[in-house]
Parts: structure tokens; sequence; C-alpha cells
């Protein structure tokens, strides 16, 4: 895959599946916007792309915030000129039983988790329309797909990001510009390390593969869905998930 004279933005880049893609984007050689909401992590993604003789940018912001994104893809477009392709990353969890839940942790989630994806790719797009060319990806999740027990915010944002992304897809169409959603399964980050290894046993015994992914295996779909080679592709929801979706079928 080439991405070279491509410059991407990859939202809550500062570690995790984030940083994957960050990197295998670079790697492929595009210009890579790096952001997050912490100064250290994100300068340290610049530094190892920078080491790679590639060029990056970073930039905090919160994706939940309009303001801030403005600032994030105006940035972009500041520093190179253009935005090819988003990957809408960002994104956290307020695990609570829905009785408990709270109106802070349903309103933070799908304000990071959907809201933010909104903010992001319409800002992106207004210069993705007039370049004829652009490639979305959102990281949905297969609780989107199945729901999980504690997870009714996260769930929802998840499955609205999948309505979200086919209808990006049909309004822009026509534009060059594709969109796409990846559902990972459980992959080995920060977010899913907290498990009690009892509860990570059962979750590998539903995965066909047996094992978690890496966030480098789900940086190499994005890597794909961004390329030219995907220009057919468009509104599909792809599972990175060891087949763990097939298993609840
Ligand atoms: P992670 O390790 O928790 O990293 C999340 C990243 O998002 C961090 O860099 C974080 O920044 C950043 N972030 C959080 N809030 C933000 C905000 N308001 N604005 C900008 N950046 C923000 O998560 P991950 O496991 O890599 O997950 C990445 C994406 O994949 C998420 O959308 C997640 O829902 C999805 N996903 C993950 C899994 C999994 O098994 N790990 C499975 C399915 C889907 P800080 O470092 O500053 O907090």
């Amino acid at each position: 895959m080439d991405l070279s004279n491509k410059v991407a933005i990859v939202t809550g880049s500062g570690r995790g599946i984030g940083r994957a893609i960050a990197l295998k984007l670079a790697e492929a050689g595009a210009s890579v916007v790096v952001n997050d909401i912490e100064a250290k992590t994100v300068e340290s993604v610049v530094g190892e792309i920078k080491a790679m003789g590639r060029s990056g940018l970073a930039v905090l912001a919160d994706v939940s915030s309009a303001e801030d994104v403005k600032r994030l893809v105006e940035g972009a477009v500041s520093t190179y000129g253009r935005v090819d392709i988003l990957v809408n990353n960002a994104g956290i969890t307020r695990d609570r039983l829905l009785l408990r839940m709270t109106d802070e942790d349903w309103d933070r989630v799908l304000n990071v988790n959907l809201k933010g994806v909104f903010l992001t790719t319409r800002a992106a797009l207004k210069y993705m329309v007039k370049q004829r060319w652009g490639r979305i990806i959102s990281l949905s999740s297969i609780v989107g797909l199945v729901g999980n027990p504690g997870q009714a915010n996260y769930a929802s944002a998840k499955a609205g990001i999948i309505g979200f992304t086919r209808t990006v897809a049909k309004e822009v169409a026509s534009r060059g510009i594709t969109a796409n959603a990846i559902a990972p399964g459980f992959i080995d980050t920060e977010m899913t390390e907290n498990l009690e290894e009892n509860l990570r046993q059962e979750v590998r015994k539903r995965i066909p593969l047996g094992y978690f992914g890496l966030p480098r295996d789900v940086a190499e779909a994005v890597a794909f869905l961004a390329s030219e080679e995907a220009r057919y592709i468009t509104g599909q929801v792809l599972g990175v998930d060891g087949g763990m979706a097939i298993s609840w079928l």
C-alpha cells in the first residue's frame, strides 16, 4: 500500500490502536497528524514518525469539542495543505450496569465516541469534498454489533458509528470519498488490560482464533481501507476480531 503524498489525521493516536494506526500510515508514506489530549504521548508518537523519515504533526484536541476539532483539522490543512484520510479512533469507556449508569457516564461516552466522530468527519469532509478524494475510517466495535453487559453507553455509540458511516458513505460517494467502519473484537491495549483473568479466559473461549488481537492487526486493515486499492469499498463494517462475531451467529 502506497500512501505517499497523502495526509492523514488519526484521532486518539497517542497510544493503543490509534498509535499503531498512525505508525502504519506513516510507514506507508503518509504525513500524519497525531491527536490526543495528552502532550507527552502525542509528541512521542510524532518522534517515532520522524525517526522513520516521515512527517508528523502533534495536535492536542478533545474530539468532543467543536472548537478543538476545528483547530485540529485546520492545523492539518495549514501545515500540509490538505486532508485525505481521517481515522476516527478516539474512544473511551465508562462501564456500569444500566441501572447504575449515571447521566454523566452516558453523556461523556456518547460525546467522545459518537459526537466526536460527527464533529471530526464534518470538519474534514469540507476539504475532502473540494479535493474530490477522501477516506473516512471509524472505529466501531464488536460490542456495537452484539451488545455487552455494562456497556449500554459504549455499545450505543459504537452502533451509532455504523449508521453514521453508512449515511456518510451515501452522501459523499459521488465526490470520490469512501466511509467505512472497523469493528475490532478484543485487542490488547490499555482499554482491555484491566479485564480480570477469568473474564479474559471466558472471552478467549469465544474467539475462534483463540487469542486477543494486537493494535497492529487493526492498523493493517485501516491502511488497506485508506489506500487507492480499496476505492470500491464503502459503507462497510469490517470485523477485525479473530472470528468473534461469527461465534455469535
Ligand atoms: P486506548 O488504549 O484507551 O486509547 C484511546 C486513545 O484515545 C488514547 O490515546 C486517548 O488519549 C484518546 N482519547 C480519549 N479521549 C479523547 C478525546 N476526548 N479526544 C481525543 N483523544 C481522546 O483505546 P484503544 O484500545 O486503543 O481503542 C482505540 C479505539 O478502538 C477506540 O475507539 C475503542 O473504542 C476501539 N476499540 C477498541 C477495542 C479493544 O479491544 N481495545 C475493541 C473494539 C474497539 P489519552 O491517552 O490522553 O487518554
